[in-house]
């Protein structure tokens, strides 16, 4: 998996500090500058005045200032299940990888047992991997072994069934139905800070699969460079809150 960087708004936090100073100024925040939009909140420089001001917006929950900034990450080789489980986010904006129109005809089935084209699980190879819903009790060298054989013959077949079927003349918006679920696909999704804040409290939980949580903790990364101010108090004040929304 990679997560990078698109785009993003510029100066984001200047732009959250001016949306939320709009709602309680008699001036208008429209061609003022940052220094005089911030002026009268407490601290001694600019820097100490937008960590007051959004410090507070975060811990009394007026996260609509945070709707403004906007950010777009494109992710590299995550599988369908991960796509399924992200897309469930009504107010993230997706475009993801057509396998109508993206055939993988040139890949070779036996690089598919190594993680070309279809992501392989930590636990389909590593013995100490704990999951939810294991069946439960200790798992020998052998278990593990054929665990892994068995992923890595059905995961080669099914490609190998897949470029046979192309083939044989078939359109690849059916030829992928015979895919498996960990098949991977590339993603550009754009979403606003306060829903990147949603994003992870949903998906950097203990509770989300492995796979989206890798995925949103290097969301989280990135935004801490985007929003140094917003997710520095996110990771420390907000992120294992425990009345997050919950499923
Ligand atoms: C660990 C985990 C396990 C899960 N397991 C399952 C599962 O087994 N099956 C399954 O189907 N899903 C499952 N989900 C998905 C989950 O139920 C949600 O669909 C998903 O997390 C989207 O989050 P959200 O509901 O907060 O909505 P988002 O689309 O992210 O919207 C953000 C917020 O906007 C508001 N909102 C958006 N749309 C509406 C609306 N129509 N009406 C009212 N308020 C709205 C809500 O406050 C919502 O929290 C799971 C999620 C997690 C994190």
């Amino acid at each position: 998996m990679e997560v990078t960087l698109l785009e993003a708004t510029e100066d984001p936090e200047d732009l959250v500090c001016k949306a939320a100073r709009n709602d309680y100024s008699a001036e208008f925040v429209g061609g003022q500058s940052i220094e005089a939009t911030m002026e009268t909140v407490e601290g001694d420089t600019l820097e100490e005045k937008k960590e007051t001001l959004i410090g507070h917006l975060l811990d009394h929950g007026h996260f609509g200032p945070f709707e403004h900034p906007q950010i777009t990450f494109a992710i590299e080789g995550v599988s369908r299940s991960c796509m399924a489980q992200i897309t469930r986010h009504r107010h993230v904006s997706f475009d993801v990888q057509s396998m109508r129109y993206v055939s993988f005809d040139d890949v070779d089935p036996a690089d598919v047992r190594d993680g070309e084209m279809v992501v392989v699980p930590p636990s389909a190879t590593d013995p100490e991997w704990v999951g939810r819903n294991q069946k439960q009790g200790a798992v020998d060298e052998a278990d593990v072994e054929r665990r892994a054989e068995i992923f890595r013959d059905t995961i080669e077949d099914a490609v190998e069934s897949y470029q046979e079927l192309l083939d044989l003349g078939m359109p690849p918006e059916d030829a992928r139905f015979v895919l498996p679920i960990g098949t991977k696909v590339n993603i550009v999704m754009s979403m606003n800070a306060r829903m990147l804040m949603h994003v992870a409290d949903m998906r950097a939980a203990a509770d989300a699969q492995w796979e989206i949580r890798e995925m949103t903790e290097e969301l989280l990364d990135i935004a801490g460079e985007w929003c140094p101010i917003t997710f520095d108090h996110y990771e420390r004040e907000m992120k294992n809150r425990k009345n997050r929304l919950a499923p």
